[in-house]
């Protein structure tokens, strides 16, 4: 990913596209293609052996004119404040394209969670959250989890950020546990987002979700739950992997046994024996109606573009394809929904979370889930008409639409002073 691809130059070039669509000054698009803020922190924790290490750590600020940054924290050894970035810019469009109200951040700490105990990892997120903790803040930046962290990572940084102030801060942060001002549907929202995209793809392409093959690379919170609603649609999942490797079987995969019993545990979902064993990247290429890469960024690209077998692929991950990648696929006439559309589901329960948050007023899961099913399908709507008004692709649609959000934002805001 980042070590190989320049995903900052990436998404910078999608701008690029989306600017000349909306004739954007040059000034403007100058403004757009930088983030507003970008702390780089290095700091010191002790290990259990009493050892000292040194993590180095990004919270990156990409636009705040639509409102307070959003955006997840990423503990990956790949990361560096380029990808960091790239991320935080993405955050912004796609707050945007589901129109709530916020811009767009990332943080990140380049570590391998694996290597550390969970006491080790707390301290590290700590110490962390203390470095970065003067631009954190309900009303300025709010974090929420990614790859590597999870809703007890969101709870000690709303712990330690709450010591730091004197009282209970749970708005600094969502995603976290539902009994420390979490929302219900939180953890689910990223992958049932993804399906609903999934769903309001096929009916446009005269599709059946129900007994569609499809394949989700990554098993993590996005792509097990989306694999897991996608098979309570009445799909067949005949493939999925993690960071070791994939399973496939045409005759389906039982998502349930396979979250409960082999994900997280001793070796693995590699451990259920019903399935053939392919590589992450043999996976992407395997016969299926939707692909759902759902792990980390730049899986697809010019080299096996071609080879995708799916006739949609909707982008649980930020960043799967590459820009050489989107030509491909499109000139193939294989439907991408992209990742500023197709996950935003997370964003928007984040943003619900802190709703509920900042009113101490809790919503039951049917109206989350019924409220996070409209905006996607609106949003999905909106994106669809101007993908069909422009004649483009629906990335370039989506960045159409976020961009331009943003940018009258900024215009109607005016430049300060
Ligand atoms: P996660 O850590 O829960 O899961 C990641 C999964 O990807 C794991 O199964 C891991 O084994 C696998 N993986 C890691 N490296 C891999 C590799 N090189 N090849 C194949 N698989 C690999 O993370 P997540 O929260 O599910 O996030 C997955 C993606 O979705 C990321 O790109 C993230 O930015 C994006 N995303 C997440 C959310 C959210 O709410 N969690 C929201 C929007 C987008």
């Amino acid at each position: 990913m980042s070590a190989h691809h320049d995903v900052l130059g990436m998404a910078r070039e999608q701008l690029s596209v989306a600017a000349k669509y909306l004739d954007l000054d040059a000034g403007l698009h100058q403004v757009l293609s930088k983030p507003m803020r970008q702390l780089i922190v290095n700091f010191p924790v002790v290990l259990d052996n009493g050892e000292v290490m040194c993590f180095e750590g990004y919270r990156v600020q990409h636009n705040s004119s639509r409102g307070p940054t959003k955006g997840g924290i990423r503990y990956h050894p790949d990361v560096d404040v380029n990808e960091t970035t790239a991320l935080a810019m993405w955050m912004t469009w796609k707050c945007a394209v589901v129109n709530i109200p916020y811009g767009g951040a990332k943080g990140s700490v380049k570590v391998d969670t694996k290597q550390f105990s969970r006491r080790e990892i707390e301290k590290l997120t700590r110490r962390y959250v203390t470095e970065i903790n003067m631009i954190l803040g309900e009303r300025s930046d709010i974090p929420a989890p990614d790859i590597g962290t999870n809703a007890q990572t969101m709870a000690w940084i709303m712990d330690t950020f709450s010591m730091q102030k004197g009282y209970t801060v749970p708005g600094v942060v969502t995603g976290k546990p539902v009994d420390l001002g979490g929302s219900l549907g939180r953890v689910e929202a990223t992958g049932r987002g993804v399906i609903v995209a999934t769903e309001e793809a096929a009916k446009t392409m005269n599709m059946n979700l129900g007994g569609a093959k499809v394949i989700v690379q990554g098993f993590g919170n996005v792509g097990a739950t989306a694999a897991k609603i996608a098979e309570e649609h009445g799909a067949t999942v005949v493939g999925i992997s993690d960071a070791v490797g994939g399973i496939y079987n045409p005759k389906g995969l039982p998502i349930a046994e396979l979250t409960n019993r082999y994900a997280g545990r001793e070796g693995g979902i590699q451990e259920y024996k019903e399935a053939e064993k392919v590589t992450n990247k043999e996976l992407l290429e395997l016969d299926c109606d939707v692909l759902i890469p759902a792990a980390i960024a730049a899986q697809i690209d010019e080299s096996n573009a071609n080879k995708i077998k799916a006739k949609l692929l909707v982008e649980g991950a930020n960043g799967p394809c590459t820009f050489e990648a989107d030509k491909i696929l499109h000139d193939r006439g294989i439907h991408v929904v992209p990742d500023i559309l197709a996950n935003a589901g997370g964003v928007v329960v984040s943003y619900f979370e802190w709703v509920q948050d900042l009113q101490n007023f809790f919503w039951e899961e049917d109206r989350v889930n019924d409220q996070l099913t409209k905006i996607m399908q609106r949003a999905y709507g909106q994106v669809d008409a101007t993908m069909r008004q422009h004649k483009t692709d629906m990335r370039t649609a989506a960045l159409i639409i976020g961009v331009k959000r943003v940018a009258d934002a900024t215009v109607r805001r005016g430049i300060f002073p």
